[in-house]
């Protein structure tokens, strides 16, 4: 029997590990990536200011299995009624179990310029193009605006890093920086208590924020808005212009993120989690798009294939097993504003070097966990400058 894992993001690497350990030998298990490193996305607006911290968000696939078989190529199309996936290189894979782990693509929405103009941030040479435009801007000596569309927490980090990347170049006086979002908070997924912690850390930077307000078009060098509640439309002039405002399916999904249930099933033998699907939860609710997320997804799906492979093993002997349900219980959320944090620990809201401290530890607690063990000491080093 051969399980195969498509992605090798957060939830592709756990899943992977967590079924190395559940599955009998005897199952074959194999990862498809288009690339030959894990990347540590969370931490990638990092690299924006310090490009340094690239050695420990980029760990090889190569030195983190057992013994899953790692595929590099790119999934070209998964048939889900005949279990094969195709690639790029012209080879298929049939699978009796998959997990979907694609992640998710940005989504333009069809927005005139958008594509064309606003720089997304999702792969290290993303991290790269936003840095060398920023500091052409910066370096220019004239007055310049950046403008962040989207404050989820891509948008609100890249902010803080291009505010604290400007502070660093003593161009503070000199530069705007604004993030724009069209619902009516920063981080408008998270709890209300996060979002003000987060608001008051961005103000502090000097970063303006526009919420209630929708991208209509972007041109080379604006922005059209509208005021949603008072259809109000603005022209924004920019130097620099970021896109972290959506996400959609990848091309394998026909850019769609399909719901799944709590049982992570998006037919009978293919599992879909993280971002590449919309999961409702045990409790019914929708589970954010995260890191935290998939890496939770990914533990309940490892055991429900494990129970539908040994039920399979066994000669579909009964009733079809119970599969686990997921419920999206996380203890809290960390993002970090620059050179300050926000965490909240259940209901409590921490800033300053606390936050910090634990925002360097979740994230090398996450590497320590896949086995990254260099790279999660690396990233203390980054994240403390120490
Ligand atoms: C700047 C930034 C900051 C963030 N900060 C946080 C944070 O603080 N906390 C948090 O919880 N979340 C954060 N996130 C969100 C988080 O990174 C994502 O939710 C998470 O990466 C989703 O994990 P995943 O495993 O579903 O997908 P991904 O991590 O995106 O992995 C998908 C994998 O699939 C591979 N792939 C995709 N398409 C193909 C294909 N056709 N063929 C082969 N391989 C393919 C990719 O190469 C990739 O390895 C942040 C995201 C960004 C961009």
């Amino acid at each position: 029997m051969h399980v195969v894992v498509l992605g090798a993001g957060y939830a592709g690497v756990t899943l992977t590990q967590k079924l190395e350990s559940v599955l009998p030998e005897s199952v074959e298990l194999t990862l498809i990536d288009a690339s030959e490193t894990h990347l540590v996305q969370h931490e990638l607006h990092r690299a924006i200011r310090r490009p340094s911290i690239t050695d420990a968000i980029e760990i090889p696939l190569s030195s983190l299995f057992d013994r899953a078989t790692i595929v590099t190529d790119r999934i070209t199309e998964i048939d889900t009624e005949t279990n094969q996936v195709s690639l790029e290189s012209g080879d298929t894979l049939e699978y009796a179990y998959a997990a979907v782990c694609l992640g998710a693509e940005t989504a333009y929405y069809g927005l005139a310029g958008l594509k064309e103009y606003g720089r997304p941030l999702k792969s290290v040479s993303d991290a790269e193009a936003i840095r060398t435009e920023a500091l052409a801007a910066i370096d220019s000596g004239n007055p310049a605006r950046f403008v962040v569309g989207g404050a989820g927490l891509s948008g609100v980090q890249v902010a803080g890093e291009l505010a604290t990347l400007a502070a660093e170049k003593d161009a503070t006086d000199r530069l705007d920086i604004v993030i724009v979002e069209q619902l009516e908070s920063v981080a408008p997924a998270f709890p209300e208590a996060f979002q003000t912690a987060l608001e008051s850390e961005l103000t502090e930077r000097g970063i303006e924020i526009r919420t209630e307000t929708t991208i209509r078009r972007a041109t080379e060098s604006t922005i059209e808005t509208t005021h949603d509640p008072t259809d109000e439309e603005h022209t924004t002039d920019y130097e620099l212009f970021v896109w972290t405002g959506g996400i959609g399916g990848s091309p394998p999904m026909a850019g769609d993120r399909p719901a799944v249930q709590s049982d992570l099933r998006l037919t009978d033998s293919t599992f879909g989690l993280g971002d590449a699907v919309r999961i409702v939860d045990a409790d019914g609710q929708a589970v954010p798009a995260s890191a935290s997320a998939a890496i939770r997804s990914a533990r309940v799906a490892a055991n429900n294939i494990r129970s539908l492979l040994e039920w399979n093993l066994e000669g579909r002997k009964g009733f079809e097993p119970r599969l686990e349900q997921f419920r999206f219980d996380v203890p809290g959320w960390i993002v970090s504003v620059g050179d300050g944090a926000v965490a909240q620990v259940g209901p409590k809201v921490l800033t300053g070097p606390a936050a910090k401290t634990l925002k360097a530890s979740v994230g090398a607690g996450y590497l320590s966990s896949v086995r990254a063990i260099g790279q999660a000491t690396e990233l203390v080093s980054e994240e403390l400058q120490i």
